[in-house]
């Protein structure tokens, strides 16, 4: 079995920051990269908000940059994601805290582990969507916006998210309807003033989608308009793209035998350091939660970044044995 001092599990601007701390401190990180390379930010445009770009960067281009940065100091970083995770505690002849199994049955055991598997996007729940997946239901505006080009496409969502597809989707395609179930947009006002200026963006407040039609993909979205209980009306939208920007899910399916997870699913770690609690709510020592999947509040490249550096030195100090 391989043995690892550092295993990080993700490749978002948490896992590739524990990777440069923790390659730089000697432990010899190894970097699983998951079924995402580079995490969220590669399905993303542009980055304005990440101090020290002041012109703001491509998301792909920021995250090939700290996987750079990371191989530069010696971060073994590989593809494939890690299937199973258990504690080895009740196995004395093993020295690590940890065995993972990678997809491609590689075994290892890990004296600490970095969580750093981030969020993934959420679905309606409609069984249209499941109809409809790769026919005209996406996730993903910069991924497949391309397709839609002088077409007619709806975004489902009113936060930041949402906004910035339908204001990359607005330079492709022809009209975008962006359909908010709320009265307002939850949006930053930056965004908001963006979306609300942009000529060929409808806002449709208060409307909720139920259904999509069509023969061979999606040409159109049955909605609901509605005010309060006496006061609803369907409408129809034709569409040839819809796109999915409600939020986040958090990847921490592998873990939940072993860790504590809010009702959201979200890890818990201590309040002011990264240290992963087990279901007493007891610290699971050597294990660390970093980024998007432990973080239901702030959600951010920085933030989860800052996470990953606390969680490679968390884990440089348990090896040192100092903590
Ligand atoms: P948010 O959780 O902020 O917003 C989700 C949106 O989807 C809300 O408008 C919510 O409605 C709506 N929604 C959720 N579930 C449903 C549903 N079942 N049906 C219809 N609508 C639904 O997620 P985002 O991904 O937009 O943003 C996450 C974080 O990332 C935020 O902190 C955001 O600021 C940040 N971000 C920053 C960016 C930037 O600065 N460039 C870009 C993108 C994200 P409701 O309001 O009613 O709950």
């Amino acid at each position: 079995m391989e043995q690892v001092k550092c295993l990080i599990i993700g490749s978002g601007p948490a896992g590739y920051t524990a990777a440069i701390y923790a390659s730089r401190a000697g432990l010899k990180p190894v970097l699983y990269s998951g079924l995402q390379p580079g995490g969220q930010l590669t399905t993303t445009t542009e980055v304005e908000n990440f101090p020290g770009y002041p012109q703001g960067v491509d998301g792909n281009q920021m995250m090939m940059d700290l996987r750079e940065q990371a191989l530069r100091f010696g971060s073994d970083i590989r593809d494939g994601s890690i299937s199973r995770f258990s504690l080895t505690q009740n196995n004395p002849e093993l020295s690590g805290n940890f065995i993972l199994t990678a997809e491609n049955g590689t075994e290892i055991e890990a004296q600490t582990v970095i969580i750093a598997t981030g969020a993934s996007a959420k679905y309606l729940g409609l069984a249209d969507e499941e109809k409809y997946r790769g026919m005209g239901v996406c996730a993903c505006a910069t991924c497949d916006g391309f397709f839609y080009r002088k077409r007619t496409v709806a975004v489902v969502g009113g936060g930041d998210t949402a906004c910035e597809d339908a204001l990359y989707l607005s330079h492709l395609a022809k009209k975008v309807y962006l359909i908010v179930r709320k009265p307002y947009l939850r949006a930053s006002k930056v965004m908001q003033q963006r979306v609300f200026e942009a000529e060929n963006i409808e806002i449709l407040f208060e409307h909720n989608t139920i259904g999509l039609f069509g023969e061979d993909g999606v040409e159109g979205a049955h909605l609901v308009k509605r005010k309060d209980e006496a006061d609803e009306q369907m409408v129809d939208i034709a569409i040839d793209g819809f796109f999915l920007a409600i939020g986040h899910h958090p990847n921490s399916e592998l873990f939940k035998d072993v860790v504590a997870t809010d009702d959201n699913g979200f890890i818990k770690t201590l309040a002011d350091r990264p240290c992963v609690l087990d279901k007493e709510g007891n610290v699971i020592p050597g294990l660390y939660a970093a980024g998007d999947v432990t973080d239901p509040v702030y959600r951010q490249a920085i933030v989860a970044a800052a996470s990953g550096c606390k969680a490679a030195i968390e884990a440089e100090r348990h090896l040192a044995g100092t903590m």
